[in-house]
């Protein structure tokens, strides 16, 4: 089977080498040169270019029996084009709500699912008035393309707003109240064309301004009793869109309670764990669901943790202890950005943790 998936950075890259034990080939449609890094001789790349037709593009991708995505910042239009020509998974209706901030929220309300306090706003004036119900601090965050904390903006005060809204305009944002959770967590689960339906294990995550830092499987001591909760909160929504592939779902603990911040309509870096303590991880999840074949267990074979190689250059060889992978994505180096990820296991939470430590200390100090 052939599948076009529409991005090229390192979700791409997993999920194409995912395919090939499940004899699956790739080919990708990337922004641009430097973007296609992490995807070179993995299969076929075709540089987007807004003159050429979708017909045409569908062509160059080498007629795929499928396509999905590994960002949610696509060109709708373009996907709902090339739906012609063949099955695009997941749905570009899904798509289209989960890549806009205002629309992403209004639906978990619709549907009964709490989210943070939040307002719509395109002007300074609705953004000053939005403010005053909500309160300070506050964040405000553009409705669509924000991805690690870009295109976000924190306020302590009113003084700090009038600034920010003096030194630039915002365009369509989103405020939301600044929340005091005690905890993030994520649970990331796949839908097949068929219906059949997995999920992994509910995560732990630490994020350092806006950008995930650590992920930890499974979530321990108190957040054990949230996995029921998220399951069935992402369960609804996985139903409610006739969801077809990987879905994930980011969250706050506050006061004990689950609080939706935000769904991805892709496996997500949250997930990357699964590669190592899984049975099935969740890039082979994503294009067994998508191309209807039964899915694969979601057993956790160890207390794993993933940490995030934020721009530096890393030599790799010393990480790889025992029970320790390391996954580079091939990509220049830029303050911040996500360059590889370390998975590794131990028998018990205290050794994770000093294992952390260990691997922080090697990769940041
Ligand atoms: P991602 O890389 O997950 O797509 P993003 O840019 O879409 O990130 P969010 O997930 O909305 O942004 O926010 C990134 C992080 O910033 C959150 O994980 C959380 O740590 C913090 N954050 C976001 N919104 C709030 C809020 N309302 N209150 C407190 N912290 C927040
Ligand atoms: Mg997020």
């Amino acid at each position: 089977m052939h599948i076009a998936i529409m991005g090229s950075g390192q979700l791409a890259q997993m999920m194409a080498k995912a395919g090939q034990t499940l004899n699956i080939t790739c080919s990708f449609l990337a922004d641009n040169e430097e973007g296609a890094n992490p995807v070179q001789g993995l299969g076929d790349i075709v540089y987007y270019d807004k003159d050429v037709s979708a017909k045409a593009l569908y062509q160059l991708l080498g007629t795929p029996e499928l396509i999905t995505v590994e960002k949610e910042d696509v060109n709708l239009e373009l996907l709902n084009e090339l739906q012609q020509f063949c099955r695009v998974a997941p749905s570009p209706g899904a798509i289209a709500i989960t890549q806009n901030r205002y629309r992403e929220k209004s639906f978990l309300n619709e549907m009964g699912l709490p989210t943070v306090q939040y307002y719509y706003a395109s002007s300074a004036e609705q953004i000053k008035s939005a403010a005053k119900n909500i309160g300070f601090p506050l964040i405000i965050k553009a409705q669509e393309q924000g991805y690690d904390g870009k295109n976000q903006w924190r306020c302590r005060s009113e003084q700090q707003l009038e600034a920010l809204l003096k030194a630039q305009s915002l365009g369509d944002v989103v405020l939301e109240q600044w929340v005091d959770f005690t905890h993030e967590v994520s649970i990331i689960a796949a839908r097949s064309v068929s219906g059949e339906k997995v999920f992994y294990a509910l995560t732990e995550n630490d994020h350092k301004d806006g950008i995930l830092v650590t992920s930890k499987a499974p979530a321990t001591g108190d957040l054990r009793a949230l996995e029921t909760t998220a399951q069935s909160y992402i369960n609804k929504i996985l139903e409610r869109l006739d969801y077809v592939g990987i879905l994930s779902m980011e969250c706050f603990v506050v006061d004990g309670e689950i609080i939706i911040n935000e769904l991805a309509p892709r496996v997500h870096n949250s997930g990357h764990w699964t590669q190592l303590g899984s049975t099935t991880c969740q890039f082979e999840n994503h294009l067994r669901a998508i191309s209807a074949m039964p899915l694969g267990e979601t057993k956790i074979t160890g207390r794993t943790a993933m940490l995030n190689i934020l721009g530096k250059e890393v030599n790799f060889q010393p990480l790889l202890t025992q029970n320790a992978e390391v996954y580079s994505y091939q990509k220049s180096c830029r303050p911040g950005r996500k360059m590889g990820h370390i998975n590794f296991q131990a028998h018990s939470k205290s050794a994770l943790e000093q294992s952390l430590t260990t691997l922080k200390t090697h990769i940041y100090s």
